[in-house]
């Protein structure tokens, strides 16, 4: 909680550095940017805990390794009283309340490459607590291309099934790293709000990672939100970054989106290189004390947590 307003981490690495590195989540001493400790000083209330694997190795390979990120957060980071999954309406409803002084967790999964042209997978990872999907990485998988991927082709008709099946089972669809085709085969076909958990505005920073305005606007229309991100390259090009050069990207995401199509998505331990002043969880009560200020405490509500809360609250499953 900030001020008295649930807040909301739309992305977060934790689990692949937590794997890459050994990296304790409990550990005090932690070096991780959302540790628990860190977490805890953020303020935020409901992390985004995403399984990443590097687009390297093989698709089962890459199912392998989600699966063993997924044992990871349970073994390693869920734990009563201090973290708890998230996977339905009612859990997001009694967390808003916050019985125990838990922090919630969704967990995401970034790239559908482990899907590996496999319906019955997405079923399984729905089965397991997934309940949202960056559908690809930078790279091109069986669901679509990646930023990254010059031939920049939209969904496959894999992928078409992955949009449908995740918006029937109640999971969210997120475009962040989606190539333009892509981002747009998938606002044309939704029929539930789409995100963009971590991206910022081309219009402030000329970087592919960032949304153009027509994407930005179609994506709130959808009822979805675009996640401001705190990755330096994504920001711009000065030196030193700060939360100053963030915060013209929000200002720029309010003006096109509107207050309910903006929220945020750090990016934390999936960036090598921070902010100057946004070095890790322990940072984020001063962002949201610049935002309140800047914004006034009813569009930062929105911001901070309420905006994604109303995403999960139309798509995830009601029990
Ligand atoms: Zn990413």
């Amino acid at each position: 909680m900030h001020n008295g307003i649930f807040t909301v981490d739309g992305h977060a690495d934790i689990l692949y550095r937590m794997g890459e590195e050994k990296l304790s989540f409990y550990d005090a001493d932690s070096v991780l940017h959302q540790s628990y400790s860190h977490l805890r000083a953020s303020g935020v209330d409901l992390q985004v805990f995403v399984t990443f694997v590097m687009p390297n190795v093989t698709p089962s390979e890459q199912l392998y390794q989600v699966l063993a990120s997924l044992h990871r957060f349970t073994t390693q980071v869920e734990r009563v009283g201090a973290v708890r999954r998230i996977t339905t309406v009612q859990q997001l409803d009694e967390q808003v309340l916050k019985p125990d002084g838990s922090i919630g967790a969704l967990l995401s999964l970034e790239g559908a490459d482990a899907l590996n042209g496999q319906i019955a997978v997405l079923h399984a990872l729905f089965g397991l607590g997934v309940r949202l999907i960056g559908l690809t990485w930078n790279g091109a998988n069986c669901v679509a291309d990646g930023v990254g991927e010059s031939r920049g082709a939209g969904l496959t008709q894999f992928g078409r099934d992955v949009v449908s099946t995740m918006q029937e089972l109640g999971m969210v669809v997120d475009v962040s790293h989606l190539a333009a085709r892509g981002v747009w085969d998938v606002l044309d076909m939704t029929h539930k709000p789409v995100i963009a958990s971590h991206s910022n505005a081309q219009a402030v920073h000329l970087h592919q990672r960032n949304l153009t305005d027509d994407q930005i606007r179609a994506i709130a229309q959808t009822g979805g939100v675009v996640g401001a991100t705190f990755v330096p390259a994504f920001i711009g090009s000065e030196t030193p970054l700060t939360s100053d050069h963030l915060l013209k990207h929000i200002d720029h995401l309010l003006s096109v989106a509107g207050e309910n199509g903006v929220a945020l998505g750090s990016d934390f331990d999936g960036i090598e290189k921070t902010l100057a002043d946004l070095r890790s969880g322990e940072d984020y009560p001063r962002l949201y004390d610049l935002l309140e200020a800047r914004f006034g405490a009813n569009t930062f509500a929105k911001m901070a947590g309420g905006n994604l809360l109303r995403v999960l609250r139309a798509i995830l499953p009601t029990t």
